[in-house]
């Protein structure tokens, strides 16, 4: 079967979304692009008045609608998908993108704190991707078309941190359950790929930016010579949504400002520990 392109081929107008962890940062940038773009989106956020206030902000945009959700609650993963199919009645595109991080050192990581993070970060890419798959491969077997998964992964899947040892471990399962459920999805023609981001300019990034000691630590390991802007994760979610990428399934692109294929030595005479 050849895959027809159109004129646009980015066109996602007329798509419906569901973005976790959208009521600020990188996902709510990505639910105001895809707003931009005509899609209808569903913003699934833990935080309901920040979640209802970017909902708010974006409706001027397009159809924005918030739900409160944890994702690591398979009960309030239920009623996400059940909520949107029921205001949108299809789920195109899904982007995994709710995650949090725990700094703590390795001797002295707390099993509830690594549980929270693996809880939102993993298991909730997985409870969620499992319920809009489900959706999405019912409509396939209806004749429908398939649609498109997208997870937030992080430099960090490849590379990692001492102290974000939940964090780091996460991302690297966010990268291979992006391989896996591609691997299963195939058959249906669902795509999931993986966005990893180096440093983002969002909430999550903003302590460390306030520290010119760890900013200049950030800067020294980006070939780019800045941090990223949230609108330049948006873009590879709408370039992965759309039939441009017809043919990319199971990848993890990573937008990093140059700094994986970096090979970089630490400053001598100076370690992190001392
Ligand atoms: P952020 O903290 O600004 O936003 C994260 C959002 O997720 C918040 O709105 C928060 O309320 C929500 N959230 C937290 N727990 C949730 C839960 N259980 N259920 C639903 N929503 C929940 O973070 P960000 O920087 O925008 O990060 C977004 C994603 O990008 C994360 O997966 C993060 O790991 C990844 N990432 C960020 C960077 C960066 O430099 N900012 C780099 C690599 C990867």
């Amino acid at each position: 079967r050849r895959v027809r392109k159109r004129n646009i081929e980015m066109a996602l107008n007329g798509k419906t979304a569901i973005v976790t962890g959208a009521a600020g940062g990188i996902g709510y940038s990505i639910a105001e692009r895809f707003a931009k773009e005509g899609v209808k989106v569903f913003i699934a956020d833990v935080d309901q008045a920040k979640g209802e206030a970017a909902a708010a902000r974006l409706s001027s945009l397009g159809e924005v609608t918030f739900v409160q959700c944890d994702v690591s609650r398979s009960a309030d993963v239920a009623r996400l998908v059940e909520a949107a199919i029921a205001a949108f009645g299809d789920i195109d595109i899904l982007v995994n993108n709710a995650g949090i991080v725990h700094g703590a050192d390795f001797l002295d990581l707390a099993e509830a704190d690594f549980d929270r993070v693996l809880g939102v970060n993993l298991k909730g890419s997985f409870l969620v991707g499992q319920a809009v798959a489900r959706h999405m491969a019912d409509r396939v077997k209806a004749g429908g078309k398939p649609g498109s998964i997208i997870n937030m992964s992080s430099v960090n899947a490849v590379f990692a941190i001492a102290n974000q040892v939940p964090y780091s471990v996460s991302k690297g399962g966010v990268s291979q359950l992006t391989k896996a459920m591609a691997l299963g999805l195939a058959p249906y023609g669902i795509r999931v790929n993986a966005i990893g981001p180096g440093s983002i300019m969002t909430d999550m990034l903003a302590s460390v930016n306030a520290d010119p000691a760890a900013r200049n630590r950030i800067l020294s390991r980006t070939p780019l010579g800045r941090i990223g802007e949230p609108s330049e994760i948006a873009a590879i979610a709408v370039f992965l949504a759309s039939d441009e990428a017809s043919y990319i399934t199971g990848q993890t692109i990573y937008a990093d400002g140059g700094r994986l294929p970096l090979n970089y030595t630490v400053e001598v005479g100076k370690r992190d520990d001392d």
